[in-house]
């Protein structure tokens, strides 16, 4: 059976479970390019509260696209890795293995970055820099993985990111093109894991489009002052650099020629989102993406929110202007798809992430509770609560987002004497704003079912080797910083979790959709709509925002 022949079958499979529709099955179409774009730290309600000032792209995804208004990442620790990983694999990090940007490894007693491969080479389209990345920490295939295996014709795989861990993730285990800036070699790089050499069509696009041309630029608000909320300058902004908590800000590094301090306010500008975004166009151009033979997959997670999120948090005219420049951005992209692939052969899913906390500061301005917890002055309680027991010495190991990691054989000699564990959960429980405190060894075994929603977000995080020994949730608009300015993310909280889940072109049904929904749902609904099997997918197929198969045009049997 042909790859059409096998996605009819599975569509009206669906439907007769689902009592829809009972005629004969009608061929459907398979879209000819899948595009995924992750906006990084996209909070559901800016759209709520900025999406007036918007005309472009995201402003097209809400009118003519599928909006999944109330999803919600159903986890914990709800960061980038974990964020990007659910969204490519369909499956939540108890499964993909992905539990945080880094997790305390074990076995080497270090640090472990997500994506870190030390069997990798860094390839530069610049200067050298040593490194590598790839997805051998994901432990189920990927989206793109899946559409490599299945299907008849080899897709074209392409995905860039200013982070290394985003785009490294989106692409899963190979492709034709994966880019990311590295700040250290201030340029475009990728990994061995994906190419033995620059690639042709990303060397001559870097050559053409100089970071370099931004030196010097002036990055000033978009839109008419009337239309932003809140102030400018409110306390806990955290500027770049040397710059300045007011608009405008000047891109041109410390001294009189670029240098790392100016790519790191490129990175954290809209202009690198603007990059990202021509650079999507010309790879829909040189691999000709959604105009050959088979199903493509251009995948696209635009950084600068994060980066302008954390220093300038949530309420700042920065993330307001971040976010109409990315309308613009995206509507440029969709452009180009509608023109080179047509508006019927593309696909495309938008999602965050992960959401973002308001500044604490600013909480606290309203009277609420809210603040700053030092990882380190938690680690000192716990060591001084253990020592009677255990003796003097370090007792921890290592903190990561939510995890704490004991010493080797410290976890074991904790629960075999109950009073000191119990000193040791009473002294993290005393820290000034930590709500709960778990232990490994009980989220193992009976949070699964729980009908306490904390306690589900965290056994979904949860994975034995990776996870810590004690899971600390802080209370809500408290976060562990050891700054004093700006803000972050990772919490089982709404603010944190919601994120906008939009689906727009072939195959979907325009509408506002209020039904639970999670970005671990994408890659089910793109492989439902490719006619492939995610292997290990948790996620659904979003299927009331699905066309019925009689509305997908029928296209001619494939000539083999
Ligand atoms: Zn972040």
């Amino acid at each position: 059976m042909n790859r059409r022949g096998v996605s009819a079958y599975a569509l009206a499979a669906a439907l007769m479970i689902s009592g829809v529709a009972s005629a004969a099955p009608a061929p459907r179409r398979v879209p000819k390019l899948v595009v995924i774009l992750v906006v990084d730290q996209l909070r559901a309600d800016y759209i709520d509260q900025y999406g007036h000032n918007w005309t472009g792209g995201l402003r097209r995804l809400m009118d003519e696209g599928a909006w999944f208004r109330e999803a919600a990442y159903p986890y914990m620790t709800t960061v980038t890795c974990v964020g990007h990983s659910t969204i490519v694999t369909g499956s939540l990090p108890r499964t993909h293995g992905i539990i945080g940007n880094s997790w305390w490894d074990r076995g080497s007693g270090r640090s472990m970055s997500c994506v870190s491969d030390a069997d990798q080479t860094l390839i530069s389209y610049g200067a050298p820099v040593k490194g590598g990345t790839s997805t051998k920490n994901l432990l189920v295939p990927g989206f793109p993985d899946e559409l490599r295996m299945q299907t008849g014709v080899a897709p074209r795989i392409v995905t860039a990111s200013i982070k290394d861990y985003t785009a490294t993730t989106l692409a899963g285990r190979r492709a034709d093109a994966v880019v990311w800036f590295n700040l250290t070699a201030r340029a475009f790089t990728t990994s061995s894991a994906f190419a033995s050499a620059p690639v042709p069509f990303v060397a001559s696009f870097v050559k053409s489009h100089p970071v370099e041309a931004y030196f010097g630029k002036s990055w000033e608000k978009l839109l008419p002052e009337s239309a932003y909320l809140y102030a400018d300058d409110a306390i806990g902004e955290q500027p770049v650099g040397k710059g300045t908590n007011r608009f405008p800000h000047l891109l041109r590094g410390d001294g009189g020629a670029p240098d790392t301090s100016f790519y790191a306010a490129w990175e954290e500008s809209p202009f690198s989102d603007e990059y990202l975004g021509q650079f999507g166009e010309a790879a829909i151009d040189a691999l000709k993406l959604g105009q050959g033979r088979g199903i493509d997959y251009l995948a696209i997670s635009f950084t600068t929110l994060d980066s302008v999120g954390h220093g300038f948090g949530p309420r700042s005219h920065e993330v307001q202007d971040v976010l109409a420049r990315l309308d613009r951005t995206i509507g440029s992209l969709l452009a180009h798809l509608d023109r080179s692939v047509g508006r019927r052969n593309y696909v495309l899913a938008l999602t965050g992430d992960h959401g973002a906390a308001p500044i604490p500061e600013q909480v606290t301005q309203f009277g609420l509770d809210g603040g700053r917890i030092s990882a380190r002055d938690l680690i000192a309680r716990v060591e001084k609560a253990v020592e009677p027991a255990l003796g003097p010495g370090q007792k921890i190991a290592g903190v990561a987002y939510n995890g704490v990691y004991f010493a080797p054989g410290v976890f074991e000699k904790l629960r075999a004497n109950p009073a000191a564990m119990e000193a040791a959960l009473a002294a993290i429980r005393a820290t000034p704003g930590i709500a709960r405190v778990f232990r490994a060894d009980e989220v193992a075994h009976a949070f699964a079912a729980s009908e306490d929603p904390i306690e589900r977000a965290v056994a979904t995080n949860f994975h034995p080797e990776r996870s810590g020994d004690l899971i600390v949730i802080t209370q809500p608009y408290y976060q562990f910083s050891t700054a004093s300015t700006g803000t972050g993310h990772g919490s089982p909280w709404a603010y944190d979790r919601r994120v906008p889940l939009l689906l727009l072109g072939q195959g979907i049904k325009p509408g506002q959709y209020l039904e639970p929904a999670s970005p671990a749902d994408v890659a089910p609904t793109l492989a439902f709509l490719s006619g492939i099997t995610l292997a290990a997918a948790e996620g659904r197929v979003l299927n009331e925002a699905l066309l019925p198969a009689s509305a997908a045009a029928p296209v001619p049997p494939v000539r083999k």
